[in-house]
């Protein structure tokens, strides 16, 4: 347990083994024992929090290299599997979507666009809120690591993004 408390960032590669521990960041609290809702399969903290950050995902530590590496993985499939969608059948993807009359005419590399965009700010959000609980005192400080990696995996991902949107523009 002490070890937890004395790691640092660099360290934190070494601690494979380890039981990676929840944080509440509402209540900047460790959840040693998250409970889980049948219904959701969400965890929750003792005063009902969901242990899950937007753009993050459950709330837990993670070394920020595994952070980096699958918001970068992510941000590249979630990228592809969208663009290529719309490019091959935007009718029947605008159809699933709310916004289905604005959406019909979009090709691949619009939509490649604002996709790029949306994890542009994903990425800026979540390094905003890693500043945040940086600079909080408590366990909180233990996500920092985790929202980084995933803040910079994102923001890494967009240069790609960006090159297959350029790519797709050139090929018609
Ligand atoms: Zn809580």
């Amino acid at each position: 347990m002490k070890n937890r408390f004395t790691m640092s960032r660099t360290g934190e590669m070494g601690h494979h083994e380890r039981v990676r521990m929840y944080v509440c960041p509402k209540c900047n609290s460790l959840v040693d024992q998250p409970k889980r809702r049948w219904w959701s399969g969400w965890r929750y903290c003792l005063n009902g929090h969901v242990l899950y950050v937007r753009g993050l995902g459950p709330s837990l530590e993670q070394p920020f290299w595994k952070s980096f590496l699958k918001g970068l993985a992510r941000g590249i499939s979630v990228f592809g599997l969208i663009v290529l969608t719309f490019s091959i059948a935007p009718d029947y993807h605008a159809a699933s979507m709310a916004r289905a009359a604005s959406m019909r005419r979009w090709s691949g590399a619009d939509v490649g666009f604002v996709v790029a965009i949306f994890y542009l700010f994903t990425g800026l959000s979540l390094l905003r809120k890693a500043h945040f609980w940086a600079g909080r005192a408590g366990p909180v400080q233990r996500l920092v690591t985790h929202a980084r990696g995933r803040a910079y995996g994102f923001l890494a991902a967009i240069p790609c993004q960006f090159g297959i949107v350029i790519a797709l523009l050139f090929a018609k």
